[in-house]
């Protein structure tokens, strides 16, 4: 499929030093629409909704957000901390929506492993299911959601 005018407006905010410094894609060539469908397939392969994965990170971030700060521990296998910072982040799917830039880090205890979101990923998730690009330093890759934050 051909990109179209606004897919190419959308994914040169995507690129580094746009809206964030490493930008959404990563070392992805993929069309952006290939990259949503790409994940939507793997959605139904495994069994998940994008909305189910953007349930359990709001869930998880709003909880860290409601500990000011701390460190805590979920189900005993659920580390969260939010990191607050400054200011707003826009869609880059050209909403007239800004996001909070915060950032939780979230660590499951039982496979010691890492992932790191924000709202701005939340929402991408939600509503363009877009997960980032290949090797995008915030990817959430379905596969591992599933396995880490369920
Ligand atoms: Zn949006």
């Amino acid at each position: 499929m051909k990109e179209t005018p606004m897919e190419m407006k959308i994914r040169s905010k995507m690129l580094p030093g746009n809206l964030t410094r490493d930008g959404f894609l990563g070392d992805d060539t993929r069309e952006l629409n290939e990259i949503i469908a790409d994940d939507e397939r793997l959605l139904t392969k495994i069994g998940i909704t994008a909305d189910e994965i953007a349930d359990r990170l709001e869930y998880f971030y709003d909880e860290a957000y409601n500990s000011f700060e701390e460190e805590i521990i979920i189900d005993k296998t659920y580390k969260i901390k939010l990191l607050s910072v400054r200011g707003k982040i826009l869609c880059p799917f050209s909403h007239p929506a800004g996001f909070p830039k915060g950032m939780i880090t979230f660590t499951n205890l039982k496979y010691n492993e890492v992932l790191e979101w924000t709202p701005l990923n939340i929402h991408m998730i939600r509503d363009h299911h877009f997960f980032e690009g290949r090797n995008s330093t915030h990817r959430l890759d379905p596969e591992i959601c599933k396995k880490l934050l369920f």
